[in-house]
């Protein structure tokens, strides 16, 4: 290991070498990643105030549903998993924290008819995740919900912000740090309806999605007024093929790994795809997926 990962005081964080290509949805990753599995917040700031006196930059993950891993070398992934789990009602509000899968929340919150989020059933992804992505499908994106969101500063303080305080746009937050906990305001809907309306949003995305190969969702964020898709469609990359990886032939927008494919074949893709969509329609594609390289 060419860092060292374990210096005082980062030694008291659990943390152990790992192989990256098992915190990424799509399967890709190095074998020499290094990982911090904080237990509470205080860990969580440890490792926050220090990682930078090793030289290293934090990454947030959470589900790594929208992470393509490279040479991380530069980095110290940091990993929500063992971190505190729980939602409570507050207030009128639902606290819940960032490790929370989207799709076991929302049924949860349905069990208490609070509903709203079902646009989001079936991400394979966490709140604090989403939040930070900003996510959004069918016309619907979570900082709508979004009330205050608690985050470890990468200073290492431990601060609240209201939505007022915190930008959103399309896939886009201005949240910098590490998301802990974030408060939604939810509406009251019955569970049944809550139930029908989620199910219905995860058959569209089984039909429409090619769910059976590890992959990132969508690679690309749409261009003002155009579908990342489309434009990937026109220009022949749908089902393109580099080594082990290619552009779905069921959702060109979608990177999939079809055959243990490398972060280089997922790489040269997203760039032969740039180069062409810009040549042919004048349009620069702006990569939704986070490539950490
Ligand atoms: C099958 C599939 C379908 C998808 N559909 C959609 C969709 O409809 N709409 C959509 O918007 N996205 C979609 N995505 C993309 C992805 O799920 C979202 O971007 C999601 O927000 C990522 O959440 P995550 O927990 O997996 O985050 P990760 O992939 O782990 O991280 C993504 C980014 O968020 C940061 N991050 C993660 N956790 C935290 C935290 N606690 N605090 C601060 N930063 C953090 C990471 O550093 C990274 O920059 C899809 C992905 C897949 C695989």
């Amino acid at each position: 290991m060419g860092k060292n990962y374990l210096k005082s005081p980062l030694k008291t964080i659990p943390g152990f070498n790992a192989k990256l290509s098992n915190w990424s949805h799509i399967k890709i990753g190095s074998d020499d990643g290094f990982v911090y599995l904080p237990v509470d917040y205080h860990q969580l700031q440890i490792c926050l105030r220090n990682l930078p006196d090793i030289g290293l930059r934090p990454l947030p993950l959470g589900a790594g549903s929208n992470i393509l891993f490279g040479n991380t070398s530069a980095y110290a992934l940091i990993s929500d998993k063992h971190l505190p789990h729980f939602w409570r009602i507050e207030h009128n509000r639902v606290v819940v924290s960032a490790n929370y899968n989207i799709t076991q929340l929302i049924m949860v919150l349905a069990k208490n008819n609070l509903g709203g989020l079902e646009f989001l059933a079936g991400i394979p992804a966490h709140l604090g995740g989403l939040t930070h992505m900003n996510a959004g499908a069918y016309g619907h994106s979570i900082a709508h919900f979004v009330h205050q969101v608690r985050l470890i500063t990468l200073q290492g303080e431990d601060i609240t912000l209201n939505s007022e305080e915190i930008i959103f746009n399309y896939r886009y937050s201005s949240l910098e740090g590490f998301i802990t906990e974030i408060t939604l305001n939810l509406p009251s809907i019955p569970e049944t309806e809550i139930r029908k309306t989620a199910k219905s949003y995860i058959m569209s995305r089984q039909a429409k999605q090619p769910l059976h190969y590890p992959n990132l969702g969508s690679v690309f964020k749409n261009p003002p007024h155009y579908f990342a898709g489309q434009l990937l469609e026109k220009a022949g990359f749908k089902g393109k093929r580099k080594g082990g990886v290619a552009f779905s032939d069921i959702h060109a927008n979608f990177l999939v790994n079809i055959d243990h494919g490398s972060f280089q074949d997922a790489y040269e893709l997203i760039r032969e795809a740039r180069a062409e969509i810009l040549e042919t329609f004048d349009i620069a594609l702006e990569t939704e997926i986070k490539v950490i390289n």
